[in-house]
């Protein structure tokens, strides 16, 4: 008897993924990365390269020059498969710079949305469960989201909240948060393993943003504006 049940409720499963991808694409949420993909690098950028090593040469008395090259070294030998890496508290305190939250506050009016952000959010947020699937750590998503965190039903940073980079782990906590299957979730991002790779390893329709076509990659998207028809097609 339990093997018919079984068969049963395989049969109803199956019949009802039909059933919905008829009806609608079977996408619940569509999900975002932010640095390269809703906000451009402005922000992060004057971070690491202006505000830390313009402190960093008036805290051990360089130049700017001597100074960006001694950080440069240090953020090399952790590397972005690291945590520290992410942290910017970690660099303050590492170079002895006070406050980090201070800092950045300064630095809001860096954060710059591309073009095509605010629109395409607007388009799909009627019809879609919009997310955030950050690599940046909240206390830098506090800042990049600031105008545009109303549209989303979700944020997630991997580093703050799971301790690790966007890995195969990751995606699979995150969809098991959102209560739905990987192949409920469009993501998009302008990393390749962290936003295409490893999110597309647990079967999550990944899209890879490349806006300055230097990946090379045929299908890499250039805008953000084609997530939508691309949505649309998988309708029909
Ligand atoms: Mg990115």
């Amino acid at each position: 008897m339990g093997g018919n049940f079984g068969q049963g409720a395989t049969a109803i499963k199956v019949l009802k993924s039909v059933v919905m991808r008829k009806r609608d694409n079977g996408i619940a949420v569509v999900s975002f990365d932010v640095e390269g993909t809703l906000v451009t690098t402005d922000f992060s950028s004057a971070i690491w390269f202006e505000l830390i090593p313009g402190r960093y040469s008036r805290r051990h008395g360089l130049n700017f020059e001597e100074a960006t090259m001694k950080v440069r070294q240090a953020y090399d030998s952790i590397g972005d498969q690291r945590l520290e890496w992410y942290d910017v508290q970690y660099w303050f305190t590492r170079f002895d710079l006070g406050d980090a939250d201070i800092a950045m506050e300064e630095l809001q009016p860096k954060v710059q949305y591309y073009p095509d952000t605010k629109d395409v959010l607007k388009q799909l947020q009627n019809k879609y469960k919009l997310s955030v699937a950050s690599g940046s750590p909240r206390p830098f998503l506090k800042h990049l989201l600031r105008d545009i965190e109303h549209n989303f039903s979700s944020i997630y940073s991997s580093t703050s909240d799971y301790q690790q980079v966007k890995t195969a782990d990751f995606w699979s906590a995150m969809c098991r948060d959102l209560g739905v299957d990987p192949g409920q979730v469009i993501h998009v991002g302008d990393h390749m393993q962290f936003d295409f790779v490893e999110p597309a390893s647990i079967g999550i329709k990944a899209f890879h943003l490349d806006r300055n076509r230097e990946s090379g990659m045929a299908a890499s998207l250039q805008s953000l504006n084609e997530l939508v028809p691309l949505l649309a097609d998988t309708k029909k």
